[in-house]
């Protein structure tokens, strides 16, 4: 059985950006994929997803996923670095992948809008992060416009997401009077062209700051080296401390310094838990995980691309591999690779990289795939839906298509489903994003013949009961349902965290978790 070499382990760094959208996490891929040489011009991602967001409707996005499903994952290569950087959808198709794509990246990035500093949807994705304890960098982005004080947006990393942080630059000036950035390890000035919007390095010295921007910056970095959090690069391999970046991705500046230093400290692929222990980068057996199912939308081809993370060994064509799952033996034929405008059938793969596979329905959300067949990794869980609805089937006398297609695209990991606790005929189903759900009537259409009403329900979270009270005693205003889950296990339907703390509140022994596992 073949074992990755060392340095194709020890270059390797696969990565996540999160953000909230508009931060800048599209025009940063595509600067960072222009250093490694993957894309030619700026703007190629940028157009492609300027076409996805033009259209409203969710098939033109799957239509048009179907042809750029390579957005999943864009491998490249710099300065001996072998890069998987995972896209995680993000706008109108933010769904439960975008939670899931996070378990399978070793490392995060996340893109901040300087004038804006931490938004809902980047604490949401940093939580999923946090859970996992991988590393987290930070781009402070837009520096080239009006934007908040530097201190601000530390002290708000800090404060609303809890970790600490260690600034790896700092910006003099902003906005119009935006100067460069100094960068402390290098102890260099990147001073800011904008007339040509290019930079140019100089010793601190050499730096054309006037005498009230040069005070200023002496000023700020004996804060930042004396009130500061030490730099330790344990703490950022725990994920308790993010070094951040200041710069400006659309004028690339401060990009080349983020970009060295990330991948300077991100870590090589890690160690993943399994049932068999944790599994090393270095074991003589090849074995990964599937973390993302794409349908395709096309009826005329109605297969399905699994996205496999690579943990350990060598991955070859054709090698037979042992789907834990359903005891079976598959040889993978046609791996794919993708690269940031093409995807190629590749002969082999190494910890850290995604490969895709066409499937017919036999590989679900969280499954091993392992040359070891007694391995399966753990820890994929359901994340809380954020939109509820209950479903009815239109035309009775579909019910037997109804039932499958359901069970099916339940198991496929597209919607999570509940009954009543009276287990009454009512079917309750949750999403992270709506897109979801549409996703849902059309596949079930398409694919089983079948329509159903979605009647949407006031809930916007769940929780799963660890340990709690045979019966809850609601107040006059509690909106709750409880609910039990494909798994047997009681959940929680809720309107918003108050209504969970004074659930909390007048049941003392109740224990909730933010997600379940997923089998
Ligand atoms: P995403 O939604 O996070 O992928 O954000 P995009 O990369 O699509 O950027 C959102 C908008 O911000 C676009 O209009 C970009 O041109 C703009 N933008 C991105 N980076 C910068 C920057 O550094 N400075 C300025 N001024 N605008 C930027």
């Amino acid at each position: 059985m073949p074992t990755a070499p060392e340095d194709a382990i020890t270059n390797g760094r696969t990565f996540a950006i999160i953000s909230h959208p508009d931060a800048g996490k599209t025009t940063l891929t595509e600067k960072l994929l222009l250093y490694g040489g993957a894309i030619r011009e700026a703007g190629a991602v940028k157009a492609r997803r300027a076409q996805q967001h033009a259209r409203s409707d969710w098939m033109e996005i799957e239509r048009q996923r179907g042809i750029s499903v390579t957005s999943t994952v864009l491998q490249f290569r710099y300065q001996g670095y072998r890069i998987n950087l995972l896209d995680t959808p993000g706008h109108q198709d933010f769904s439960e992948d975008t939670y899931r794509t996070l378990l399978a990246a070793d490392s995060v990035v996340m893109v901040l809008d300087a004038a804006k500093g931490v938004e809902e949807q980047t604490i949401k994705l940093y939580q999923v992060a946090r859970r996992r304890q991988v590393p987290v960098f930070t781009f402070v982005n837009k520096l080239d416009r009006e934007s908040r004080d530097p201190w601000d947006i530390l002290e708000e990393i800090e404060r609303i997401l809890g970790i600490s942080t260690f600034a790896m630059n700092w910006p003099v000036g902003m906005g119009m009077g935006f100067q460069g950035l100094f960068d402390r390890a290098s102890r260099e000035f990147e001073a800011f062209n904008r007339q040509n919007r290019t930079f140019d390095r100089m010793s601190l010295n050499d730096a054309p700051l006037d005498s009230h921007d040069r005070m200023q910056l002496q000023e700020d970095l004996e804060l930042l080296e004396g009130a500061g959090e030490a730099f330790s690069q344990a703490a950022v391999t725990e994920g308790v401390l993010t070094p951040v970046y200041f710069g400006s991705a659309i004028a690339n500046f401060g990009v080349e310094t983020f970009l060295n230093g990330f991948l300077t400290m991100a870590p090589p692929p890690r160690p993943r838990e399994s049932s068999a222990g944790w599994v090393a980068p270095e074991a003589p057996y090849f074995s990964g995980f599937v973390f993302k199912i794409q349908a395709n939308m096309n009826p005329a081809h109605r297969d399905r691309v699994a996205f496999v993370r690579v943990c350990s060994g060598k991955f070859e064509r054709n090698m037979p591999v042992a789907h834990v799952q359903s005891g079976r033996t598959i040889r993978l034929a046609q791996p794919q690779q993708f690269m940031a405008q093409d995807r190629a059938i590749i002969d082999e793969a190494f910890p850290g990289d995604v490969i895709g596979i066409h499937d017919t329905g036999l590989l679900h959300i969280g499954d091993t795939l392992s040359e070891k067949p007694d391995l399966r990794f753990v820890g994929f869980p359901r994340f809380s839906p954020e939109h509820f609805a209950e479903v009815e089937l239109k035309y009775t006398l579909k019910h037997k298509q109804y039932q499958r297609g359901l069970d099916e695209l339940v198991q496929e990991g597209l919607v999570q489903r509940y009954r009543p606790e009276d287990l009454g005929p009512q079917v309750f189903l949750g999403v992270v994003g709506p897109l979801q759900f549409e996703v849902l009537e059309y596949r079930l259409k398409q694919e089983y013949g079948v329509e159903v009403t979605l009647r949407p329900l006031g809930y916007r979270m769940a929780r799963w009961v660890v340990e709690g009270p045979a019966e809850f005693e609601l107040g006059r205003f509690d909106r709750v349902r409880t609910v039990i889950d494909d798994e047997g296990q009681r959940v929680l339907l809720l309107e918003d965290e108050r209504s969970l703390e004074r659930l909390l509140e007048r049941h003392p022994s109740l224990r909730v978790a933010e997600s379940s596992p997923l089998r």
